[in-house]
This record gives C-alpha cells, structure tokens and sequence, in this order.
C-alpha cells in the first residue's frame, strides 16, 4: 500500500476526477489501480472563489514496490505506515491473584484506560461520582432551564466526562507516532461515530452523537468483565510508606465502602477541586502550571462563513467555517481564540453553587444561527503566587464575581463587544442574540477579570479584525467567564512508567492531571496510561 499525500482538486470535483489524480500523479494505467481510501481530506481555503482540497491517501497498485522506484522524486509518496493498534500486554493477572486495576472518573481518558484495560483482559474497576449519560442530561438540562445546580451531575460531571455536552471536536496538535488518535477515532466509529471523523481533517460529532457512543463504549467494557459504578466519589487515598517509598494502597468512597488496589488511573478532569485538595492533603506531588481566563465571544455565523469562505459559504464539504485567532498583546499577554464551535451555542458549565462558568458547544449539524468561541488571555503561576493550588481558589474568585455580576441566579454576565473595547456598560443587544441558558445580563465585564486581562483584551479585538474581517463588531456578545480553559495544577508523574512522581500505583492522567487539553489527548493519554497500568502488573506477575 503507497501513501499519496498533497493531491490537490478543485472544491467540486467529480469522483472520477480523482481517480485520474491518481493515475496521473503516479503515472500509471488505470489497470494498475486497485483500490484507495482516503486518509485525510483537508482543504485550503486562501483563495475564498478557489477553495482547493487537499488529499492524502492510501493507494493499492499492482506494483507497489515498482512505483515507488519509478517515482522516487516525489516526496509525498511513500509506504503506508502500519497504523493498527497493538496491544503492549497479554495475559495479565489472569489468576487473578493482584487487586483488580481502578479508573477513577469517566470522562473519555478514563473510558479509553478502561476500554483499553479491558481489552488487555484486566477487568477494570471504573468509579465515577456523576451519573450515567441519560440521567446526567436531565439534570444538565434542568440546569440550563430551571437553574438549579446538581454539584454532582453536570456540564462536568458525569459519564462521558466534561466533553459530553460539547462540540465534540476530534482534533489535537499532540505528536502522536504510534497512531494512538487512530485507535481513539477507530473505537468511536465502533461505537457510532460517523465514518467521516477517521479521514475529515478536523472531524467533529456534536453532543447527542457523543452521548449514544459513550453508551455503546460502556457495554462493550462491561462485556470483557469491567465493572462501572455510578454516583462514586472517591473520598481518600490510602497510601503505605516503607522504606521512602509511597505505594497506594486503596481508595475511600463517600458511601464509606473501601476497594483495595495497587493501580488506579486518576482520570478526574480539571474540575474535581475537592479530590485535588485531597490529593494534596496526602502528600501527591502537585504544582502549579498556567492556564487562561477570559469570555465566549458570539458573532453571527453567517459572518465567519463569508468571511472564509466567501462565495463558497455553505458548501456541504467545508460546513460551517471556524476560525483561529491570536494576538500578542503589547502588555506581554498572548490572547487567543480557544474551543470554537461554529454553529452552536455556549452553555452553562459550573459545577460549584454560587459560581458562573461558561464553555460552547454544538450538535453535529452546527446549524445554530451563532458561533461561539472562547477568547482568552493567558496567565501563569506568576498571577497566583504561593501555594500550588492557588490557581483554584484564583478560578473560584473569578467565577464567583460572575455569579454575582449576572445577578446571582445562574444568568451569565454579559456585555456588546463595542462597548467592552469602548469601555461602557451594555445596556441593550443588538443583532446577535446571546444563547446561553438560562439568560445573559448585561453589564459592564470589566469589572470581573483583572485589568491585564481586560487591557490585552480591548487590544485583541479590533486587532483579530484584521485575521477575520467583520469580527470587531460592535453588538458581538461576550458572555463571562470563561475560567476552564485547562487543569489550573499538574500532578506530575514519571516519563518513564507514568506513574505519580512520589507515589507509586497512581498514573495521573489526563486533563485534570495537566497531561491532555481537549477529548482526543484525553482518550490518547488514557490509552497511554491504561498500558503502563498493564505493563506495572506484569512486571509484578
Ligand atoms: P473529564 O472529561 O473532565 O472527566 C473526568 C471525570 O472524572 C468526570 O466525569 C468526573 O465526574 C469524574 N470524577 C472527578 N473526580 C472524581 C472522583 N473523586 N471520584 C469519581 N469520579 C470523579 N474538547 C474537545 O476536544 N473538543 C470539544 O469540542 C470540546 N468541547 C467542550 C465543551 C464543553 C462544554 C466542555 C466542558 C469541555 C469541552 N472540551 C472539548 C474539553 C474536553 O471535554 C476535555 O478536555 C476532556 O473531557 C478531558 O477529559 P478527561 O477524561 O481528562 O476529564
């Protein structure tokens, strides 16, 4: 099988025309052409009125070996790299004789360890404090409607994790040399994932998609014998000291119940504050690490259309059009766009009573009349000096002052872009109708972030009309906060077995843990993780 990359067709052209790409590029007879699947399709959208796509693909010939010789000038042909995954252990702890492994939290690192874990034949145990997919979305919902607030069944809680009610974007800049983010990908098509998410360039699957698979990737680990409980918090970690050495011991749930395991996956997310503490409390090794702060911004999505696509907006192969924004602010501070869902809606995602959090998300149509997207500033340990979990309590003040600015029902602060870079209160929307449930009150958005963030800010938006023409609009909505962009801390662990850097049988993992940013690291991390879990009781055997 040859690999084919940079093949370049116009946006509308035929099947057929592709095929002879082909033929043409490798200068062979249709004869000689078995079969190709398209690997990746991206496109390049520079010239609006000639959006060009760009494909790479695997190709059959019936001399492979021949062509390559033939066209050995041509650097983007070359020999499929073997992608399939592999399994790193077999036939572990089939007597059962060590403690069954444990995944703490099922978000998609967890539900990838444990998928993977299971696979391997171990049997995980799965502990999640939320409640599985369906119940969790009534209590989301109820939320968004009725404003009241599950501390335990929410946006970020619950089976499926923080991505659930989300984009659901399947894309991520982490090196990846053994196709982990296939293996990731693979399992979602397996479970109910479009077929396009293995070959699009930046594939998405919308919320109710993601709930449906992450229900599928449940049956299929309890069929290999892992267990997965609900409405499980884990409490404590009991962990033995011998001789300097601290090995984990066991876990404590809040119904008092005590498991017994010498590997847990913590795969918690980065909204688990009160487990971080405990954690803390216990002597895990923790710091610090940066993190940005800021608001989701709403712009009509015909807008972003035109502007990238131009005459070509609403094609079916591009959909609605994103955008990738940042700037270098004069004070040092870098702003950026962050988590952009075209055709979709920001939503409420707290998790704590009294606090406001913000976040987007979309189905997999993205028909919504908005787009949304975070803009955030970046700030680092250096804005929250002292204790390594400082940046919570830093994310808490925020949130709190965005409860209180909204009016302290759960409706979002909000502002018109004009008048944040102008400096005034809002008073009144424009054209852009904000769509966060339960409301937006607008007001003055100033007044909750600290002031470097709000100078870097008001330099940022008229600068990123230059990126996306259109985009300084005065009747834009802002809606705060934005506080979750990641993990405020990261509970370090070992390169070598991933395991806690001063506590042995705990792999951190994740977003929560400061190893991933976004639903594809996640799961790749948790594959990751899942296999040094296996490769630790193996060496135990
Ligand atoms: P999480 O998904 O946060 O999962 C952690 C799980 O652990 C939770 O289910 C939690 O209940 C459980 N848990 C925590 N503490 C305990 C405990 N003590 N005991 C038991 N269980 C516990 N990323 C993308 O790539 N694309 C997107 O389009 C996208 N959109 C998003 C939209 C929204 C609204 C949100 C909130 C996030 C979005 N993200 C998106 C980010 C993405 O969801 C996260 O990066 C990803 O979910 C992190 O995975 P994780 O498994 O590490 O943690």
């Amino acid at each position: 099988m040859l690999r084919l990359n940079e093949l370049k067709l116009p946006l509308n052209h035929t099947e057929p025309e592709l095929t002879e790409a082909i033929l043409a590029r490798l200068d062979i007879a249709p004869e000689m052409l078995l079969s190709f699947t398209v690997h990746k399709r991206s496109y390049d959208a520079r010239k609006k009125a000639n959006i060009i796509l760009i494909y790479s693909l695997d190709v059959a010939t019936t001399d492979d070996a021949g062509v390559l010789q033939r066209r050995k000038h041509d650097v983007h042909l070359m020999p499929s790299p073997d992608m399939e995954y592999k399994f790193v252990a077999h036939g572990v702890n089939t007597d059962g004789s060590q403690p069954r492994p444990v995944v703490i939290g099922m978000g998609p690192c967890g539900l990838f360890a444990a998928l993977i874990l299971a696979q391997m034949g171990l049997k995980p145990i799965v502990l999640e404090r939320g409640k599985t997919v369906r119940e969790r979305t009534k209590d989301t919902f109820g939320f968004w409607r009725k404003r009241v607030l599950n501390p335990e069944s929410n946006v970020q809680f619950g089976e499926g994790g923080a991505g659930t009610f989300s984009d659901g974007k399947l894309y991520s800049q982490i090196k990846d040399p053994r196709y982990l983010g296939r293996k990731v990908l693979t399992e979602f098509v397996k479970a109910g994932a479009p077929e396009e998410i293995m070959y699009v360039s930046k594939p998405h699957i919308g919320t109710f998609r993601l709930v449906k698979m992450v229900e599928a990737m449940r049956e299929e680990i309890v069929a290999l014998g892992g267990e997965i409980r609900f409405e499980q918090r884990v409490t404590d970690f009991e962990i033995e000291e011998k001789d300097g050495v601290r090995q984990l011991r066991g876990l404590l749930l809040a119904s008092g119940e005590r498991i017994v395991t010498d590997h847990v996956v913590l795969a918690i997310g980065h909204s688990s504050r009160d487990t971080f503490q405990v954690l803390y409390d216990r002597g895990v090794y923790i710091e610090a690490k940066p993190f940005s702060i800021g608001f989701r911004v709403e712009h009509p999505q015909s807008l972003i259309d035109t502007c990238r696509f131009g005459p070509n907006a609403g094609h079916p192969i591009l959909g609605a059009a994103d955008y990738k924004l940042v700037h270098h602010a004069k004070n040092g501070r870098a702003v950026y766009s962050f988590c952009m869902c075209p055709g979709g809606t920001v939503v409420a995602a707290a998790s704590e009573p009294g606090r406001v959090v913000t976040n987007g998300m979309s189905q997999y149509s993205r028909a919504e009349r908005n787009a949304n997207s975070a803009i955030v500033v970046s700030i680092s340990p250096e804005d929250y000096p002292g204790h390594p979990l400082a940046g919570i309590e830093f994310q808490r003040r925020l949130e709190e002052k965005a409860f209180e600015l909204g009016g302290g029902n759960y409706s979002a602060p909000g502002q018109l872009m004009g008048d944040f870079v102008a400096g005034k209160p809002s008073t009144e929307f424009g054209a852009v109708i904000p769509s966060y449930k339960p409301a937006v009150h607008l007001t003055d958005l100033a007044t909750i972030l600290p002031d470097y963030a709000v100078e870097a800010l008001r330099e940022a938006f008229p600068a990123f009309d230059k990126q996306v023409r259109g985009y300084f609009k005065h009747d834009a909505v802002l809606t705060g906060l934005e506080t979750r962009t990641s993990s405020p801390i990261r509970i370090k662990r070992r390169d070598d077995d991933l395991q806690s850097l001063n506590t042995r049988g705990l792999f951190p993992a994740g977003e929560g843990a400061g190893y991933a940013g976004g639903i594809l690291s996640a799961g790749v991390d948790g594959i990751k993780v899942a296999e040094a879990v296996a490769l630790s009781m193996a060496a135990k055997k």
